[in-house]
């Protein structure tokens, strides 16, 4: 039985060959490039580079759209909920004690968890190769 090769498939086999085989979490809690695990993803806080400055992979595959603020919203509102509940029913303190627990994790959490979220995501999406759906109008 013949299986043609297709160059999607032979790229991906060079990477394999030239590349280290790497985590999508470790990859991206460290902001790092998906495929050589060196370069940064990152080209500021948020903004996801053009292209790695070690292996020069072109990062325009990249969308992690609001998948990684989803999380992250879930994540931390999450924990600060939590957080508020536990001081209110085991101190029941005043009301700027939980201005003073609530404001600081409702905002660090977010600004905390955001930038490794989307970086695990958009490593996530190499290594899958996951990309939007297409239809052949051809057919
Ligand atoms: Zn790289």
């Amino acid at each position: 039985m013949f299986f043609p090769i297709t160059k999607p498939i032979l790229e991906s086999m060079t990477d394999q060959n030239h590349y280290p085989d790497l985590s999508p979490v470790s990859t991206g809690l460290k902001g790092k490039c998906p495929r050589c695990g060196r370069g940064s993803l990152f080209n500021g806080f948020l903004e996801i580079a053009e292209k790695c400055s070690s292996c020069e992979l072109d990062f325009e595959f990249a969308d992690a759209g609001d998948g990684a603020t989803w999380f992250v919203m879930v994540i931390a509102s999450t924990l600060t909920m939590g957080a508020v509940l536990w001081v209110e029913f085991s101190y029941q303190p005043a009301y700027w004690v939980h201005a003073l627990v609530a404001i600081p994790l409702a905002l660090g959490l977010p600004l905390l968890l955001l930038r490794p979220g989307k970086a695990i995501l958009v490593n996530q999406q190499y290594k899958t190769e996951a990309a939007p759906g297409q239809i052949d109008l051809d057919k």
